[in-house]
């Protein structure tokens, strides 16, 4: 491995990024070679000075742009988004709408299920018929009067 080889792989070599094979040849070269070694002197001083200073913080909005250019190039405008998000909206709105639909019919037949059942109207007109038979199994009109028998004052009749 000749010189400018050796000098176009010293910062893999420093960072041990070579392969074995190469890495062992620059190291090779380098023990042999004083101004190779002088060079990769100089490049592992700035690679420490470099290590050593802190890495600079992003600014406040850097991440927002980087996501915001992400997505741009994931997603490129597309030109007829109406056209071609339709389908995708008439099948959602047609589900919505059955769901709906459906749980409707079935709250209704449900309901209609389990209605309890009311018996207030013919046990009032059991009630009327009693006190009518009394009425006339005594003869006479409770208050002192003539007996008087309104069968359509029964509001459930
Ligand atoms: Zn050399």
């Amino acid at each position: 491995m000749n010189c400018k080889a050796v000098q176009a792989r010293l910062s893999a070599y420093l960072d041990k990024e070579l392969p074995g094979n190469e890495h062992t040849a620059v190291r090779a070269h380098v023990f042999d070679c004083a101004s190779c070694r002088e060079e990769m002197d100089s490049l592992a001083t700035i690679k420490q000075m470099l290590g050593r200073c802190a890495a600079p913080e992003p600014a406040e909005c850097f991440e927002e742009r980087l996501i915001a250019n992400v997505m741009r190039q994931v997603e490129p405008p597309r030109k007829h988004w109406n056209f071609q998000f339709r389908p995708a909206f008439t099948f959602a709105g047609i589900a919505a709408c059955s769901m709906v639909a459906t749980l409707l019919v079935l709250q209704f037949v449900l309901k209609a299920d389990s209605a309890p059942v009311t018996q207030t109207t013919p046990d009032r007109s059991i009630a009327f018929d009693i006190q009518r038979d009394q009425i006339y199994s005594v003869g006479t009109d409770p208050m002192g009067g003539i007996p008087v028998i309104n069968v359509q004052s029964d509001p459930n009749r």
